[in-house]
């Protein structure tokens, strides 16, 4: 399961990360995130949210080729930015692939 690393160096820290696909390297959309905090919690950025990331077996996987997402480019945000400000969709509503088009048409 994805997690953020180096969490416990980092500490309570709001943090922002890509969502990366291992095998084509396309980003799923960005992370943004309080380092001690379970990724649940984050907020989702999609970068096209015709590709939302696909839960595969409890496993989140890559829209495109359903290779596996790594968190890339983690990168402490300012302390007292406020979570709801970084906007995007709660992660968790990706995660458990409820997937409520914001705006968009189910095309
Ligand atoms: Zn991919």
């Amino acid at each position: 399961m994805l997690s953020w690393t180096n969490s416990r160096r980092i500490g309570h820290r709001l943090v922002s990360a890509t969502l990366r696909c291992r095998q084509c390297s396309r980003p799923a959309g960005d992370l943004v995130g309080f380092a001690d905090r379970s990724l649940g919690e984050a907020r989702f950025l999609p970068v096209d949210t015709g590709y939302m990331p696909v839960n595969l077996a409890g496993e989140l996987r890559c829209a495109r080729c359903t290779g596996q997402l790594f968190l890339d480019d983690i990168e402490a945000l300012g302390k007292n930015v406020p979570l709801d400000e970084a906007g995007g969709i709660p992660f968790e509503q990706v995660i458990v692939g409820d997937r409520e088009p914001a705006g968009t048409s189910a095309a």
